[in-house]
């Protein structure tokens, strides 16, 4: 049965939507937005103001001759650990319910130590970070974090990830949440990035797609204004799809053969330019080829943009984005690749899918990953249902 207070707070997570896009408003403007009678939004503003999750402005607007208190959302109510953990380096950060950045920290972390050395590592790191900041983990209201593989999301367990021993099935939320105490959120890194850079877009775009291409190639789609995960949480695994290229026969880590990443990604054009006698260990060592003007590296990645662009053509016309983003190390190759990719998705995609297409390189690089695991948080502790409920308790 719900109490007067909790009927108040029913609605409070709505109000707290409106202020969120940082703009102070005064009662009498947020009775006219909401069309609610002036004593209801006054219960619901209370209840915000109770938690902190609104405060009084310092601005004083002058309304009819009257003064009148503008209430804004309080972005430093609380506080979100993020974590991107990748294939061999893992960003940490603890960030306000804007998402901007309060500690960050970036370390050399293989994933392949096995989920307790790494996680144990990640609480620690979180711990310094907090200290750092000033701040307590009474204060953190969830954490994200971005693995390097296939995640199932309702579980937030990775599900046979190929580069990450140890790691399969293992209950990443429940472990991290019995030491921190807080809900935690897992997804894979990819879906990470895409969510980061349509933050930083200023949600301007509804719909993107974010393209990584790393050692691997996978993609994160955002779809109105939602990340899209699938069924399972598979969706925008581009990587394995089958290409027509020169390289047709070539062998996949995945156990097919002709797959996108084994014929563009990042270890295939190392591992080819390395046959041709140049010293490649890995993906930054390509576009550090690239960078120096070797042409026969830029040859070679201008057709890797081509091979991936042949995949993002038919996702244009089957999903129509606004915008396609490209991130990952060989990102850094910049207009080397998008030449390659922008020629073929021009070509082969529908005029109206195109029209107002823009393809380019990630705005966050690096950190949109952590980004993403900040946001992937506070769009779900601050949902309506979810700060009703917290309102409630
Ligand atoms: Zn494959």
């Amino acid at each position: 049965m719900l109490t007067g207070t909790s009927t108040a707070a029913a609605g409070a997570g709505a109000l707290l939507s409106i202020l969120r896009d940082g703009q102070a408003r005064t009662r009498a403007e947020l009775v006219e937005l909401t069309g609610l009678a002036r004593s209801t939004v006054s219960l619901r503003l209370d209840a915000l103001l109770s938690q902190r999750w609104v405060v009084p402005g310092d601005d004083v607007i002058s309304s009819g001759g009257r003064p009148a208190t503008a209430f804004t959302f309080n972005k430093s109510a609380r506080i979100v650990l993020a974590a991107d953990l990748g294939a061999t380096h893992a960003r940490l950060a603890v960030t306000d319910l804007a998402a901007t950045t309060l500690a960050e920290r970036e370390a050399e972390m293989p994933i392949g130590r096995g989920p307790e050395a790494v996680l144990t590592w990640l609480v620690d790191t979180f711990r310094e970070l907090l200290d750092e900041c000033g701040r307590r983990l009474a204060d953190v209201c969830g954490v994200g974090v971005g693995l390097p593989g296939p995640v199932e999301h309702d579980t937030g367990k990775p599900v046979n990830p190929p580069i990450m021993p140890g790691w399969d099935g293992f209950p990443v939320p429940d472990w991290l949440g019995a030491r921190l105490g807080v809900p935690v959120l897992v997804d894979n890194d990819v879906n990470m990035m895409a969510l980061g850079e349509y933050w930083a877009g200023r949600s301007q775009v509804e719909h993107l797609v974010y393209v990584k291409i790393g050692t691997g190639i996978g993609c994160g789609i955002i779809s109105g204004r939602r990340l899209h995960r699938g069924a399972q949480g598979a969706a925008g695994d581009i990587g394995h799809i089958r290409v027509p290229s020169s390289d047709e026969n070539v062998a996949c880590r995945c156990g097919n053969i002709g797959c996108l990443e084994a014929v563009a990604g990042g270890a295939a054009l190392a591992a080819r330019l390395r046959a041709a006698g140049h010293e490649t260990a890995d993906t930054r060592d390509v576009v550090r080829l690239v960078r120096a003007g070797n042409t026969e590296a830029i040859q070679m990645i201008r057709q890797a943009g081509r091979e991936v662009g042949v995949v993002l053509a038919s996702i244009v016309n089957f999903f129509n984005p606004a915008m396609i983003l490209i991130g990952g190390d060989l990102a850094g190759a910049g207009e080397h690749l998008l030449a390659g990719l922008r020629e073929v998705i021009y070509s082969r995609s529908l005029p109206l899918a195109t029209q107002h297409l823009s393809v380019r390189v990630s705005e966050l690089g690096d950190r949109a990953g952590v980004v993403g695991a900040a946001v992937m948080i506070i769009e779900h502790m601050l949902s309506p249902e979810a700060v009703d409920q917290a309102l409630s308790a």
